[in-house]
């Protein structure tokens, strides 16, 4: 039996069943930490700890409880294949919504003991001799691991966006990741920076409600309709009764995804044109006046930044009590928010919609490999990683949601899902063929990089916007260039001959 309440996370990683030899960590409980988690037990490998840096898991769920907060990927695929959801209440469920599903997943699957909240792990070195990572936690505790799943994500940590004077603001200041649920917004004067996935979604929630809503506009970005509904109680039923619906919806919501890929991620200007006409009719359809229509139309190619899904979005920036800044801001005093044209805005409250540090590019604490190499100096030119998930030097170590991994037009679940099914390959012919240490060979993981970055001038991403797809330099490490079934078909089978296999 698992061990819980032992004093020491070493005993308990040692007590599991599968033995001492075989103690797995894994690093967050996001949807990929927890899915990972799950395919263990199912795998009858009982031997891994969770850790969570947060109270409690979910990742981006748990973290973004903004007013509007929810997925732009249907439910029916922006969940787990192997754990179905009849219930989802809506087309795209909202973040408490998806928050809940991802808690009922730890309570069925008996997650909990395997997990160690409130701790962080900070640093984790590989020891060639024994085969085995140690892990420091923020508080000094040291943990042993065979293998190491990391699934840290990348949209993480908030960006606090560079602008003069923002620590002086006197008046009440979050990021969206971070909302504070105390502040009261009736009838106050708002301020919201940025004009991304996540402000688009909080825009329209808090109009209604705040006095005066200036939204600060540095780039405008294409927007389609999103078709949100709730699934009525009778759909819902019929998905209980007869679960394979589901999975025939399933499978027509992520064709689809699939179908409108090349429209979103190709640098075809053809292609684009659809976009941008679907776009366009909705923008006409939503907002009656052609200078903020002129405003919240955007001058680079569709897909380039990434696409919005929104039906209110636009129609909220034509209420009476909405204002639309486009004038660059310069300065931010106590009071108020300064732009380039000289006006200054009142505002009681500044709502940071500005996005994340992108933590795909860079070790996500400090990872010592072999020959003491660290993550961030062979990620120095750019993170790369044989198919996202390993890096050569770096064994054992596994990356969930890795470099070039990102999709721009399904949901990221089919990525992780399929990375959960090649770890776990690995992880099993580590245990059964008494494999020390598997280390990708380096030239198998140029070969592939050269082939991924290759493909990126036929891709959208670099013709001229700005986004957190892409480096300083220009390159792109965060999005896989092709459709998700590819990268499925690419990652089905672990070969160990793409390995460097050292057994004791
Ligand atoms: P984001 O897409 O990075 O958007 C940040 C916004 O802040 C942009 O409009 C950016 O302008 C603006 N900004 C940043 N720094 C600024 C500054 N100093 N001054 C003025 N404006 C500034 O962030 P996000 O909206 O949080 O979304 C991040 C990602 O999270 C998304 O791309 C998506 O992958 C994910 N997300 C997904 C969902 C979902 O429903 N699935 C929802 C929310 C977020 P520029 O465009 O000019 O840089």
């Amino acid at each position: 039996m698992y061990v819980q309440n032992a004093s020491h996370t070493e005993d308990v990683v040692a007590a599991a069943p599968t033995g001492p030899d075989f103690p797995i960590v894994i690093i967050g409980s996001g949807f990929a930490g927890i899915g990972m988690a799950i395919q263990l037990k199912k795998a009858g490998i009982y031997s891994f700890t969770m850790f969570e840096r947060a109270s409690e898991i979910g990742g981006t769920w748990r973290d973004n409880t903004y007013p509007g907060a929810a997925c732009d990927v249907p439910s029916h695929v922006y969940s787990f294949s192997f754990e179905p959801n009849a219930n989802w209440g809506r087309r795209y469920a909202g973040s408490q919504e998806i928050q809940a599903y991802l808690l009922r997943c730890v309570e069925k699957y008996k997650l909990r003991p395997h997990l160690r909240l409130n701790t962080a792990i900070a640093e984790a070195t590989f020891d060639a001799g024994t085969g085995l990572w140690t892990l420091m936690t923020d508080s000094g505790e040291r943990v042993t691991a065979r293998v190491v799943v990391s699934g840290v994500g990348g949209l993480v940590d908030p960006a606090a966006p560079n602008i003069k004077g923002l620590d002086t603001f006197t008046g009440e200041m979050f990021h969206t990741a971070r909302w504070n649920h105390d502040y009261d917004l009736t009838g106050k004067r708002v301020a919201v920076i940025g004009t991304g996935a996540s402000a688009i979604q909080a825009v329209p929630a808090i109009a209604p409600k705040v006095g005066r809503l200036s939204v600060f506009q540095r780039s405008p970005a294409w927007v389609v309709p999103k078709g949100d509904r709730a699934i009525s109680a009778r759909l819902r039923q019929r998905f209980r009764r007869f679960p394979w619906i589901m999975k025939i919806l399933r499978t027509l919501l992520y064709g689809f995804s699939e179908l409108m890929g090349p429209i979103i991620f190709l640098d075809a200007p053809w292609l684009s044109k659809i976009g941008e006409r679907m776009s366009e009719r909705h923008l006409q359809a939503s907002v009656s006046d052609p200078a903020l229509r002129a405003k919240l139309r955007p001058d680079f190619q569709f897909g380039c930044k990434r696409m919005l899904i929104s039906d209110d979005y636009w129609s909220t920036m034509e209420r009476e009590n909405v204002d639309l800044v486009t004038d660059a801001i310069t300065e931010v005093r106590a009071g108020s928010i300064v732009t380039a044209d000289g006006r200054e805005h009142a505002v009681d409250a500044i709502i940071l919609a500005t996005g994340f540090a992108l933590g795909l590019a860079t070790a996500p604490f400090p990872v010592t490999g072999l020959e003491s190499r660290t993550l961030d100096d062979a990620w120095r030119g750019g993170a790369v990683a044989y198919k996202g998930v390993s890096v050569a030097g770096f064994p054992n170590y596994f990356i969930m949601m890795g470099p070039n991994t990102g999709p721009g037009h399904t949901s990221v679940l089919v990525f992780t899902e399929s990375q959960i099914g090649y770890i776990l390959q690995a992880i099993r012919q580590m245990i059964t063929g008494k494999i020390t240490y598997l280390s990708v060979r380096q030239d198998v993981q140029d070969r592939y990089n050269a082939g991924l970055q290759g493909r990126m001038k036929h891709m959208v991403w670099s013709t001229g916007c700005s986004s957190w797809y892409l480096d300083d330099d220009g390159s792109n490490h965060a999005l896989f260039p092709g459709l998700a079934s590819e990268y499925c078909a690419r990652i089905r089978k672990f070969k160990p001959a793409e390995y460097e296999v050292v057994r004791s």
